[in-house]
């Protein structure tokens, strides 16, 4: 059986292998946030396009405002003024941030290392070359690539690419992803339970890791626990870039997913994984299309679908994978599982002390939704480890939709 990393990297290879160039789309600025950039940004001009005011202050030749000298204030600068005309020497500029600094000056002096009585400006420090002014063309030169394909756009990418114009840009059409939950006891979440019959929240649950994961969800409904509902169904989800399954993977006599898939020629890469929750997950190919088959529990679909679906949803976006977001924590109540599979119990880190604190949460099992809504991590318990004291290092998956 694979480690969760093992398994994890068998699905980077092969999505990996399988990578062509994907489907594009223009999309504003405004509403590309967390999409992959399919083309080169440049800059339309240098950055910063004059020497940069970093500072509210004297605009000066450094050489003049040495500590106690005193020179006379010309004028002033504010942000957005055209600026041409050369500093005079013996003179200043009051200057604001965000100003061109004029010629001839080469340095600002916060205004708080200033006194000023009527037109002299007297200078408590001396000044240096270059103090407080980003110089033109420091930051980027002009037509410099500043953005390349396959990058995520995130807030800080997005500002970059409004600075120097490029409001409307070419990025990589979001892969769809087809959701499918199995089940005889499992209803649509509008319709009433019957008293042994339960909600379809695992199609909320995965939707939402969709579309978080930089996907688009196509939600399919539920399929019954019938060879030919399944094969039907899972046909209309082999129509999309991926497909992902929920429940149907155990072994139990009515668990069909992985005998359908065969039989409609799938491969499989993997169908058990040492994780608990979430040991009967399933990767394979079928008609060219990924194929994952999740335990229905609903944390194990939550969990699995972090490990297993998110970088495969990254390199059908055209982007490189993102590492999982784990992070160390000290342990602030001892545990005892069972070795052998690696678990990932619902847990809560805080940040309160100098170290982050985590303490997994009392809970029920897989099914047990209702803990991992008060989780903001899973705590990451190493396969071969039995006893963790109080203290001890332990590592954290963040749920990252929520922290
Ligand atoms: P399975 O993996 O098919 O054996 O499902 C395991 C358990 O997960 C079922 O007994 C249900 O309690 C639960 N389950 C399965 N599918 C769903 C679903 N779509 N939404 C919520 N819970 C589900
Ligand atoms: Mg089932």
């Amino acid at each position: 059986m694979l480690s969760y990393e093992q398994a994890r990297n068998k699905v980077i290879e092969e999505i990996g292998k399988k990578r062509g160039p994907r489907a594009t789309t223009v999309v504003s600025v405004w509403d590309a946030p967390g999409l992959v950039l399919a083309q080169e940004v440049r800059t339309d001009r240098e950055y910063p396009p004059f020497d940069r005011a970093t500072r509210d202050g004297y605009a000066v030749p450094s050489k003049e405002a040495a500590a106690g000298a005193k020179l006379k204030c010309v004028g002033e600068i504010k942000a957005g003024d055209t600026v041409k005309e050369a500093l005079a020497a013996g003179t200043c500029l009051q200057i604001m941030t965000g100003a061109a600094v004029p010629p001839g000056a080469d340095a600002v002096v916060m205004i708080e290392h200033t006194s000023r009585e009527g037109d002299l400006v007297r200078f408590e420090r001396a000044a240096h070359p270059r103090q407080n002014i980003v110089p033109k063309g420091s930051e980027a030169a002009a037509a410099q690539t500043i953005l390349t394909p396959g990058m995520r756009l995130g807030y800080a990418e997005l500002a970059l690419a409004a600075q120097v114009g490029a409001v409307r840009l070419r990025c990589a059409k979001r892969p769809r992803v087809a959701i499918l939950s199995t089940g005889d006891e499992v209803v649509l979440t509008d319709e009433i339970p019957g008293e042994f019959q339960i909600r379809n929240s695992n199609s909320v649950s995965l939707a939402a890791q969709v579309r978080i994961a930089g996907g688009e969800p196509v939600v399919l409904g539920n399929a019954a626990d019938r060879i030919d509902d399944l094969g039907e169904k899972i046909e209309r989800g082999l129509k999309e870039d991926a497909l992902v399954l929920s429940g149907g993977v155990s072994m139990g006599k009515y668990d069909l997913v992985e005998s359908v898939l065969k039989a409609m020629g799938a491969e499989f890469f993997f169908d058990a994984v040492a994780i608990r929750p979430g040991r009967p997950a399933v990767f394979g190919m079928c008609q060219g299309k990924p194929v994952f088959g999740l335990p229905g529990n609903p944390v194990s679909t939550m969990v699995t679908f972090e490990l297993f679906v998110a970088p495969a949803i990254d390199l059908l976006s055209g982007a490189e994978t993102r590492a999982l977001p784990l992070v160390k924590a000290r342990l602030a109540e001892a545990l005892r599982e069972k070795p052998g599979l690696t678990h990932f119990l619902p847990a809560r880190v805080e940040w309160r002390g100098p170290a982050p604190e985590v303490k997994a949460l009392l809970w029920q099992g897989s099914g047990d939704i209702a803990t991992l809504a008060k989780a903001n991590c899973f705590l990451v318990v190493p396969a071969d480890q039995e006893q963790i004291e109080v203290g001890q290092s332990v590592s954290l998956l963040l749920r990252k939709d929520v922290v």
